[in-house]
C-alpha cells in the first residue's frame, strides 16, 4: 500500500508539474560529497624490517602454498611494538588502556600535521618544540579537543634500513622526536593521539622515554613507525588508527590511513 500511495503522490505532483508547476516539490537532492582521498600511511611488515633492539622480531612463516595444498596461508609472531605500531596508554602507565580497550571513536578522529621535515633535515636529533606548535595555532587556529595530531618528520624516508633508521652511533640512537614542553602542550588541548613517523615520539637520545612518561598517563596513544605523514595537508582531514585488538594489550601493529577531502 505504501508503495503504491508513494506512487500516485510522485504522478499526482508530476500531473501537477506539468499544468502550473510544481512549487511543493521537495528540493532535489544535494549531490553526493566527494569521496575522501584515502592514503596508506603505515608501512608493510616484513621479517627485515628496522626494530628497536636490532634483533629481529616479527617472523611470518608460509605453512601451506596453493601448488602443494590448494590454497596460500602463514603464520605469524611478533613483538606488539614492531612496524607501524600502536603504543596503547597502559605501554608506561599502570592504570592506562591496553589497545583493546581504546573506544573506536578515539581512534577515527579529527586530524592536523605538524610538518617539520625541514628542521630535520639539518638536526636529526630535532624536536617539535612548543613554539612550533604555537606558530601551528597562529596559522590554523587552536588545536581541538580530540584531534588526533601527526607529526611529519620526513624521517621515513630511511625505512627500511635499520642501520639509517636507527641511526645509532657510539651507543645513541638518533632520530627526530618532540620535546617534553610540546607533548603537555598537547596534554593541555586533550588531544586523542599522536601519530609519528620515527621509532618514538621521544628523540633518539632519550635515555628516559619523558614523552612517554607524560602522554600515557594523560590517556594519550602514539602510533610509531608511521609512513607518509609528510603527504597530508596541515589540518582538514581525517585519521583511521586501527590496530591489531589484543586482549590486554600494551599496543600492537596497526594500520592507519588519512581520509582527505
Ligand atoms: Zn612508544
Amino acid at each position: 500500500m505504501t508503495h503504491r500511495v508513494r506512487l500516485s503522490t510522485f504522478a499526482c505532483c508530476g500531473v501537477a508539474a506539468l499544468a502550473i508547476g510544481c512549487s511543493r516539490a521537495a528540493a532535489p537532492p544535494a549531490p553526493p560529497a566527494a569521496e575522501p582521498r584515502v592514503v596508506d600511511l603505515g608501512h608493510a611488515l616484513a621479517e627485515t624490517d628496522p626494530t628497536w633492539s636490532g634483533d629481529r622480531v616479527f617472523k611470518h612463516t608460509t605453512v601451506a602454498t596453493i601448488a602443494r595444498d590448494g590454497y596460500f596461508g602463514a603464520g605469524f609472531s611478533t613483538e606488539e611494538h614492531f612496524g607501524t605500531h600502536l603504543d596503547a596508554p597502559a605501554h608506561f602507565a599502570a592504570e592506562g588502556l591496553t589497545a583493546d580497550r581504546i573506544p573506536a571513536d578515539r581512534l577515527v578522529r579529527p586530524a592536523v600535521c605538524i610538518n617539520v621535515a625541514a628542521a630535520v633535515k639539518s638536526n636529526e636529533d630535532y624536536r617539535v618544540t612548543l613554539s612550533d606548535l604555537q606558530a601551528f595555532e597562529r596559522e590554523h587556529g587552536s588545536i581541538a579537543e580530540g584531534v588526533i595530531v601527526a607529526i611529519a618528520t620526513g624521517w621515513d624516508e630511511r625505512w627500511p634500513d635499520q642501520g639509517r633508521y636507527m641511526n645509532v652511533r657510539a651507543g645513541v640512537k638518533h632520530f627526530p622526536g618532540l620535546t617534553v614542553e610540546a607533548a603537555q602542550h598537547l596534554i593541555q588541548r586533550r588531544v586523542a593521539g599522536i601519530v609519528i613517523d620515527t621509532p618514538s615520539v621521544d628523540y633518539g637520545p632519550s635515555q628516559g622515554f619523558e614523552v612517554h612518561h607524560a602522554t600515557m598517563p594523560a590517556g594519550i596513544y602514539h602510533i610509531e613507525n608511521a609512513a607518509g605523514l609528510t603527504t597530508l595537508p596541515a589540518a582538514g582531514f581525517t585519521l583511521v588508527v586501527a590496530p591489531i585488538k589484543i586482549h590486554d594489550g600494551s599496543g600492537g601493529p596497526a594500520r592507519v590511513f588519512g581520509l582527505i577531502r
